[in-house]
């Protein structure tokens, strides 16, 4: 057996086993036993989870980092998707958003995430417009000091139109983003002038780079509104790992039109991204009564066969005011609002988003990387519920954040 790095022992799985976990010098499992085998423990690093359930580690699939942590800076009266929209530029033509500012914000929120467990992370980044690559150029300066404690990449949020009159500049915006290294392509095309030729421009570029793709897709209560339909047509047979997220309108169409779609989503092997948070913060406020939740088609998606995954989208910015940076909260969402078994609803979390993203499964077996995370709870249902501040996050097999809390409760005086 390869000479172990690490041992990993003291904690517990969800089926109650109690395993000693060795981890080689390359971060993967090489031994899960009830007892620690005949290894030297020269040179081999111990971690004591001191009776903490260990899960695999969380991911968030859909951040808007450059936007975070801006909720006491940037108004958004109205509350909807497009005061949050018109809220942002008029914050970036009044130049309240600044590079350092936006550098210590990323910063900040990629300590929050890590915290919480997270140790891969893909945020959509605004790109062309007034802004072209300023705000990528931030994250990347960001994120660079976190690369070693997580897996983070970028998806370029391509400013509007992407297609006809008065693209050019987002285009060449778009083009420089990808000689940065933007992982993948994203837009919005419902709010397009011609849907079609957007999709088939990002799939065109994707091909060209080989770059995936992860579009803002029918974000909007309107059943009318599918562009999904043109997602699935052009990335089916692509061979182009796609992902469409929000896809609101599917939740409002009848059975039956939901039910073929999703088969025709999962032949083509997209993957649906649900954002609770901001869908519920955002969508339904023209519905005082019986308002909307916003959400995707969740269970329709999910008994096609299609990869559900979750992400939290905004946090703490004029698209949603609130949000911990924790995937706990959108799993509790999930269960809540979208009616998923606290099981079903971690792995929208975590190995439904690491397919998504193109990453190897994380489970705790021999051959996995060992990106684990230690909690502290009796279960993943209790886990979600309770979101434990103590956390111990690991990566390869590496202690990459830690976290304690405690509570007292003084005598009191009478
Ligand atoms: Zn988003």
């Amino acid at each position: 057996m390869t000479q172990p790095r690490t041992l990993i022992s003291g904690g517990f799985l969800e089926d109650g086993s109690t395993p000693h976990i060795l981890v080689d010098r390359d971060g993967r499992i090489i031994e899960v036993s009830e007892r620690v085998g005949d290894v030297s423990s020269e040179n081999v690093n111990h971690i004591d989870l001191d009776g903490r359930l260990i899960v695999p580690s969380l991911v968030e699939p859909h951040a808007h980092l450059d936007k975070s942590l801006t909720a006491d800076v940037v108004p958004n009266p109205k509350g909807d998707l497009m005061g949050a929209i018109h809220g942002w530029r008029d914050a970036e033509a009044a130049g309240v958003i600044g590079h350092e500012e936006m550098v210590a914000r990323i910063r900040r929120s990629l300590e929050m995430l890590l915290a919480s467990g997270v140790t891969a992370v893909r945020s959509h980044i605004n790109v062309g417009g007034p802004v072209s690559t300023r705000y990528l150029v931030a994250a990347i300066e960001a994120a660079a000091t976190f690369r070693q404690r997580m897996d983070i990449e970028f998806v370029a949020l391509t400013y509007m139109p992407m297609s006809g009159e008065g693209s050019d500049i987002n285009l060449t915006a778009l083009n420089d983003a990808i000689e940065l290294g933007v992982e993948v392509i994203g837009g919005c095309p419902h709010l397009e002038p011609d849907s079609d030729s957007c999709v088939s421009k990002v799939f065109e570029l994707a091909e060209r780079h080989q770059r995936k793709v992860d579009l803002h897709v029918d974000e909007t209560l309107d059943p009318t509104a599918l562009t999904i339909n043109d997602v699935v047509r052009y990335s089916r047979g692509s061979g182009i790992l796609t992902t469409a997220s929000h896809c609101v309108s599917l939740g409002m169409l009848p059975v039956d039109q939901v039910q073929s779609l999703a088969e025709n989503v999962a032949a083509a092997e997209v993957s649906i991204v649900a954002l609770p948070q901001t869908n519920l913060f955002l969508q339904g406020r023209d519905d005082p009564v019986a308002t909307p939740r916003g959400l995707t088609a969740i269970h329709a998606l999910l008994a096609a066969g299609v990869n559900l995954v979750a992400g939290a989208d905004n946090a703490q910015d004029p698209f949603n005011f609130v949000g911990r940076n924790d995937p706990f909260e959108t799993a509790a969402l999930m269960v809540m609002a979208g009616h998923m078994l606290p099981i079903d609803a971690f792995a929208t979390i975590s190995s439904n988003p690491r397919k998504a993203l193109g990453m190897p499964e994380v489970s705790i077996e021999v051959g996995q990387p060992a990106d684990l995370l230690a909690v502290r709870a009796g279960s993943t249902r209790q886990a979600i519920a309770e979101a434990p501040a103590d956390r111990i996050v690991m990566k390869g097999g590496q202690v990459v954040a830690r976290t304690s809390a405690m509570s007292e409760f003084p005598p009191v005086i009478t």
